[in-house]
């Protein structure tokens, strides 16, 4: 079985859905088709979440019924023979007058949840009215059936296999599965989410699932690029990366893959490709185990970091004092990213600072603590990378100008990471797509 996932911009209008529906049936594999919303759905639906937070029912109003008016329009261009569009019609109603009742009912964490869930539910529903109409033989699985996430908020590949596996056996005889990515269950039986950008965390968890013999991911590129294309003019495309390359791709910041979403496939041993649904016939890139070359392969960055440095002369000839300050970070489950040491001061990077303030309180008996946001961690990742001649020279000559303020160099064989101002973002990283790549 395989596993092919279409994110937003590849079923965010109806001709792509066409060309997905051509795409999943282009071989006699049987398959589990994944789906995000349509593109910007999901967007809309947290600024109605929003507005319902802040008690703005009247601009709420208003988003829902312009979001209202485009699934509408997109259901005519969709289908054609009558009894399509009024299925279509009737579910765009569904979702839309259950936004509606959502209005007036007093706003929660789990009434938000239940709010985003809606694109991908809407997508899923039109798209198998559509392979009806055309005449494809498919099932809708309906992804809040099977995929769970645990007391930790955490997916455990061997409930979700169970589960999945009897909504498989539901429908004996057919071949072709539709599924929505991104919502889950919670441990409470609630709707919830696998976090923006989910839907390839739920591909890869499918695939693990189900072992499939592949979990292709397709988008609006033709695979992994050498650095972020939003902000260098010319990258290009990875042929291939080991899983680990591409957890800490990802991990670090390149968007075109949810953070979590290489474990599944990884521990299951599921080889990942990523696709461009626009060009088919590219190569995109191949995610194995052992990835062919070694040397640099792709840089990314991660937003939003915050550093902190604890300086103590009690730290000197020490020991335990590393312990001490994890357990505080370990207390309040924020996880940290970036660490360096010397004899007396230890600084170490968080992405989350939900518990910023009392992490804080806790670590001033150790010394003196300092923190600064708006902080930057680049990664540099390849193969290796530690032991390929010449790159440590060519990155710091690149960074010439930059005032890095942490380097982490050797905790991985295929990682270097540096951390900076976000001011120096940009720069950073179209110096090193010209000092490592040679591209402009
Ligand atoms: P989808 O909706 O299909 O999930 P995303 O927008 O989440 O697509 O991810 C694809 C986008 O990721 C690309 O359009 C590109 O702008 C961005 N991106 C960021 N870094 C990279 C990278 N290193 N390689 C490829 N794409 C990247
Ligand atoms: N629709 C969700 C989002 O926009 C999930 C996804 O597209 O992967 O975040
Ligand atoms: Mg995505």
């Amino acid at each position: 079985m395989k596993i092919m996932k279409f994110g937003g911009t590849s079923v965010g209008r109806p001709e792509r859905m066409a060309q997905v529906a051509q795409l999943i049936t282009a071989d006699n594999e049987p398959k589990i088709v994944v789906l995000s919303a349509l593109s910007g759905t999901t967007n809309a639906l947290v600024e109605i979440s929003n507005a319902l937070a802040a008690y703005k029912r009247d601009e709420a109003k208003q988003l829902i019924d312009k979001l209202e008016a485009h699934y509408h329009a997109f259901v005519k261009d969709l289908v054609k023979q009558d009894a399509s569009v009024a299925k279509a019609t009737a579910i765009v109603h569904e979702h839309f007058e259950f936004l509606n009742i959502i209005l007036k009912i007093s706003f929660s964490d789990a009434l938000n949840k239940d709010i985003l869930a809606q694109g991908e539910l809407l997508s899923t529903k039109l798209f198998c009215v559509f392979l009806a109409e055309i005449g494809i033989d498919h099932a809708l699985l309906p992804a809040l059936e099977f995929m769970s996430i645990d007391m930790n908020d955490e997916p455990q590949v061997p409930v979700i296999s169970a589960k999945l596996k009897d909504a498989l056996a539901q429908h004996a005889g057919k071949s072709l599965f539709i599924t929505q990515g991104y919502i889950c269950r919670n441990a409470r039986g609630e709707v919830d989410n696998l976090k923006r950008g989910g839907s390839d965390y739920s591909a890869s968890l499918i695939a693990a699932a189900v072992q499939a013999s592949v979990c292709e991911i397709w988008t609006d590129i033709d695979g992994m690029h050498n650095n972020d294309p939003r902000v260098c003019k010319k990258t290009v495309p990875v042929e291939q990366l080991s899983f680990e390359e591409a957890a800490e791709l990802a991990y670090f910041g390149a968007k075109i893959l949810h953070p979590a979403s290489i474990w599944p496939a990884q521990h299951y041993n599921v080889p990942v490709k990523l696709l461009n649904t626009m060009e088919p016939a590219a190569k995109g890139t191949l995610i194995v185990e052992e990835a062919g070359s070694t040397g640099v392969k792709a840089v990314a960055a991660k937003d939003g970091i915050y550093a902190i440095n604890i300086r103590s002369s009690r730290m000197l000839l020490a020991y335990g004092f590393l312990r001490k300050i994890f357990e505080v970070f370990e207390k309040y489950r924020t996880s940290i990213d970036m660490i360096t040491t010397s004899e007396v001061a230890v600084s170490v990077t968080i992405d989350n600072a939900t518990h910023l303030a009392e992490i804080l309180k806790e670590l001033e008996p150790f010394g003196t603590v300092e923190v600064e946001d708006n902080q930057t961690i680049v990664s540099v990742v390849g193969n290796e990378i530690a032991e390929t001649k010449d790159v440590l020279m060519k990155l710091f000559d690149s960074l010439k100008d930059i005032p890095v303020r942490m380097v982490s160099y050797g905790g991985s064989r295929h990682n270097v990471s540096l951390l900076l101002p976000s001011a120096h973002k940009t720069t950073t990283l179209q110096a090193l797509n010209s000092g490592l790549f040679g591209l402009e």
